[in-house]
């Protein structure tokens, strides 16, 4: 039987162009910074990375894993895109959402997993007026691990103290939310943005 539903944060909850780009320029800027370059190259060097780690891995990959091929602490990514821009600033709260997850809620334990920063995350959730539903809010300090690492996944089932089938994992990103969380078991949910999550769960996988 299913009791908890855990969701990703970014591309699932909310859907946001300005925030990608917000992200995507503090990348820059965090390159350029730690090893001395102009915004300009840090952009061609990080573009070309994640293209060739796209070929690797068969997915497009976050700047998080760019920046650690080249050496930037996950920590340090982390410091340079919380002063860089607040990701609440451009969102806005989504009712829909937050009535869907509440009748989710009266079901389920609700859970957030992302990869992202517990200050960005928050900053993220208050803005979409969702943050007090939450049970558990899992961010990258929370084990210091990042998706698709199946241990991650592992972990999140024990701190819920439930059996991985009776887990429910809902992301946008199919290699990095979903493989994962099935290869150990939960039950997963695939959506492209927050109008796609149901307020109702038939899951037959
Ligand atoms: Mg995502």
């Amino acid at each position: 039987m299913l009791k908890a539903i855990i969701f990703d944060l970014d591309g699932t909850l909310y859907k946001s162009p300005e925030v990608y780009q917000q992200f995507a320029e503090a990348a820059y800027h965090t390159y350029a910074k730690i090893r001395n370059t102009t915004k300009e190259q840090a952009k061609e060097i990080l573009e070309k990375k994640r293209e060739e780690l796209k070929k690797i891995r068969g997915f497009p990959v976050p700047y998080t894993l760019a920046l650690i091929e080249f050496g930037i602490p996950i920590e340090k990514w982390h410091q340079e895109n919380i002063a860089f821009f607040d990701a609440g600033l451009f969102l806005k709260p989504d009712l829909k959402l937050k009535k869907v997850l509440e009748k989710l809620k009266q079901k389920y334990e609700i859970a957030v997993l992302t990869n992202n920063n517990r200050i960005q995350t928050e900053r993220i959730l208050r803005a979409l007026g969702i943050i007090d539903l939450f049970d558990h809010i899992f961010t990258y300090e929370s084990f210091n691990l990042i998706k698709p690492n199946p241990e991650i996944f592992i972990s999140v089932v024990r701190k819920l103290g439930l059996k991985p089938q009776e887990c429910l994992m809902v992301g946008d990103r199919y290699d990095v939310d979903l493989v994962p969380a099935k290869e150990i078991g939960m039950k997963i949910y695939e959506v492209k943005g927050p109008e796609q999550i149901p307020d109702s769960l038939e899951i037959n996988n």
